[in-house]
């Protein structure tokens, strides 16, 4: 991007940024301490380009656990250690119809998890992810993957962790449901095997990054898979295509369509407030961290974020041919 329209596409996020101050409605996420304790009114925009440019206002530096916005990661993971087609036999590439965790929906008839972008998927995924090592080395692996795209190694957030392994009895028992019907890749005479998947797909949920830097992993798929500070490949350029185009139908949980309709970009959001936008055509990841949430889980002030730019900027793909 330019210098000088960078500058311009700064201060339109300024402006946007100004004026969802007083945007309070949603409601911060319940299901464990640390999201419900979360302030609800911080508020952080970074953008990245694929050139490494970085605009950030607000409460761009503050740390939160990146939840759900770690599925396209890690499906992009599992697609560089396996290539599509294996992975595609264990994990699929529809909208589900439901919500990241819908114990009827998330299946398909055969037991396969509908996408990578929803919980049954993303544990599908990471099942692939180094499967003959040992799980801290996997966790290692991936924790590796994401200091490439930000530059810098990411966080952990030990009580979230702590909660989601508390309270995830709904994914164990995805993860078991995968595995009876040998839709999980596990070591089939470890009983302990699918629960141990759950528990990584936990850790991952909890690695702890900012606005900032997570706009930087974003513009790692903007860039078409070379991370932007560093000019370091971290995935293939057919591996980024194809985790845009998942987050294309699927990133923003069940209004995943009305989100496309309202904004035509691929996007990913995650309970803690985050949602993390890619403009293909600018090149350039935009992320939000503001923890209240709409009724499918999306940042309220991060949806608006997304809709405004797009608006303001004439960058809905589909709009104004
Ligand atoms: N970690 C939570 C879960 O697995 C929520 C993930 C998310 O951001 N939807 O239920």
């Amino acid at each position: 991007v330019p210098a000088a329209e960078f500058a311009e596409l700064s201060r339109g996020i300024e402006q946007i940024y100004a004026d969802l101050q007083d945007e309070r409605s949603g409601e911060v996420a319940q299901y464990i301490p640390t999201l419900r304790n979360a302030d609800p009114d911080r508020f952080g925009i970074a953008i990245c380009t694929a050139d490494g440019q970085v605009y950030q206002v607000g409460d761009a530096e503050l740390g939160f656990s990146v939840q759900s916005t770690s599925k396209p990661f890690s499906y992009a993971m599992a697609l560089e250690q396996s290539g599509a087609e294996d992975v595609h036999r264990w994990v699929g590439q529809e909208q589900s119809g439901g919500t990241f965790n819908d114990p009827r929906l998330s299946l398909d008839a055969a037991g396969k998890p509908q996408n990578p972008m929803i919980n049954a998927g993303a544990m599908a995924t990471l099942a692939l992810v180094e499967p003959e090592s040992d799980v801290s080395e996997r966790f290692a692996k991936v924790e590796q993957t994401w200091a490439k795209m930000m530059g810098s190694q990411p966080g952990f957030d030990h009580r979230t962790f702590l909660a989601e392994r508390d309270t995830g009895h709904g994914n164990r028992g995805l993860a078991n449901l995968m595995a009876a019907k040998d839709m999980l890749k596990v070591d089939p005479r470890d009983r302990d095997a699918p629960q141990k998947t759950a528990e990584f797909y936990f850790a991952v949920c909890s690695l702890e990054v900012d606005a900032r830097r997570l706009a930087a992993a974003g513009a790692t798929l903007a860039n078409g898979g070379v991370a932007p500070y560093t000019g370091e490949r971290v995935f293939s350029q057919e591996t980024a295509g194809r985790v845009l185009s998942v987050m294309g139908h699927s990133g923003m949980y069940n209004d995943s369509g009305k989100f496309s309709g309202l904004v035509g970009l691929p996007a990913k959001s995650g309970v803690s407030g985050n949602v993390m936008m890619v403009v293909p055509e600018k090149r350039l990841a935009v992320v939000t961290f503001s923890p209240r949430l709409d009724e499918a889980g999306n940042s309220v002030r991060g949806v608006e974020v997304c809709r405004r730019l797009v608006n303001d900027f004439g960058l809905h793909p589909y709009k104004g041919l």
